[in-house]
């Protein structure tokens, strides 16, 4: 197996990184579950030394992810926190980071309550607007980081315009690429300098592992990645590496159907007489429906939708049967979840509301299953409103 360097999305998720295995041809990469490698005298070891630093599993997964990024290099963690903690560490004592305000939950808990410890400073603001995202950066800022589309009010960013804002400021840019799957987008050759991933969600795509994914393209950051990777040790291990490796080689065949399944849903709740609003870029009515056509392919699988309050939502999500009420996203079966009391439980109440996140909101992570089932599913548990 030998993969050009012009070879197609679908091409790369299958093989990049992935060469039969050397020792038996096994196709498929093995779960290489060692803590250590035998050396073959003093100094003499195959590249391989202790299994924090280096595991064939992982490196495979690696290349494979750097490959579908179009990164250089990448570097895979315990999980997608871990993987944004560790670009965090490119950071020192009095950097400020400007960040989309409608962050991940986690994302937001973990710069506002462990990093503000080490002296970083944060100003969150609607990366959406590109005059809010100017006029956020200091002399200070060292980083730009972005979520496009952003949890769970799917607004988008313009990362190619807001990349050469921030490189015009010389700040680098980190976007978290997880709810839309490189498959739907790639903010590297749009000019982001890292992407992150949890690799828990569209990555892997069945619900069976948490791991997390940096991918980078400039040497410092590359350099500086691999080094705390061991220092800090967050590392994913081998099973994961392996259970993510078998995902991304359906990812393509799996986005097109969360994409199109989610299509149908979204514009059957936004005709649904009991639904007040529904969140989805693939919407005429989504206010940045044209630039998520130009900057993704399809408009993923996440949708969210307000029912009026919080007793209706409780009604809807209690009343489910096919849908799962679950936290996470990106499975092959559909989630369906309540973010102000779930994903979103770890926000302060005014700033959930201050960025739409109301109690009556739901969202849904649109699985790969028939339409007609998931449709007639929110049929019936909408009519118990
Ligand atoms: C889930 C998620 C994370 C965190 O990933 P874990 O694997 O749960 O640590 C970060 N960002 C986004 C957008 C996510 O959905």
């Amino acid at each position: 197996m030998t993969l050009r360097d012009d070879a197609r999305f679908s091409t790369i998720c299958i093989h990049a990184g992935q060469a039969p295995d050397p020792s038996t041809g096994a196709i498929i990469t093995p779960i290489y579950q060692t803590s250590t490698y035998v050396q073959d005298a003093l100094g003499v070891h195959k590249g391989y030394e202790y299994a924090r630093t280096q595991n064939p599993t992982r490196a495979a997964l690696e290349a494979n992810l750097a490959a579908i990024e179009g990164g250089r290099a990448a570097f895979a963690f315990a999980s997608g926190m871990a993987a944004t903690g560790a670009v965090m560490t490119l950071l020192q004592s009095g950097d400020h980071v400007v960040a989309t305000d409608d962050l991940y939950g986690g994302t937001y808990r973990l710069f506002e309550r462990v990093l503000r410890k080490y002296q970083l400073d944060f100003t969150y603001t609607d990366t959406s607007d590109l005059r809010q995202l100017e006029r956020a950066i200091r002399p200070a800022t060292r980083l730009v980081f972005l979520e496009t589309p952003t949890n769970p009010m799917l607004r988008i960013t313009d990362l190619t315009a807001a990349c050469a804002i921030a490189h015009g400021h010389g700040v680098p840019v980190a976007v978290d690429n997880t709810f839309a799957s490189p498959y739907v987008q790639r903010p590297l050759p749009l000019g982001a300098d890292l992407v992150i991933h949890s690799t828990t969600k569209f990555l892997n795509g069945h619900s069976d592992s948490v791991g997390g994914v940096v991918v980078a393209v400039r040497d410092d950051h590359i350099d500086w990645l691999r080094f705390v990777q061991n220092a800090e040790g967050a590392i994913i291990g081998p099973m994961d590496a392996w259970l993510v490796l078998r995902g991304t080689k359906t990812l393509p065949v799996r986005m097109e159907r969360h994409n199109a399944n989610a299509m149908v849903l979204a514009e059957y709740l936004a005709s649904h007489p009991k639904v007040a609003a529904v969140h989805y870029p693939g919407l005429p009515s989504h206010p940045q429906h044209e630039l998520a056509r130009r900057q993704m392919r399809g408009f993923g699988g996440l949708i969210s939708f307000s029912v009026g309050s919080l007793e209706r939502a409780r009604t809807l999500l209690n009343g489910v049967r096919l849908m799962s009420l679950a936290e996470s996203l990106g499975g092959v079966e559909t989630l369906i979840s309540h973010p102000a009391t779930m994903t979103h439980a770890s926000v302060p109440p005014e700033r959930r509301r201050a960025l739409g996140v109301t109690d009556d909101l739901v969202r849904v992570s649109v699985g790969i299953e028939d339409i007609d089932d998931l449709r007639e599913d929110l049929d019936q548990a909408l009519d118990r409103i």
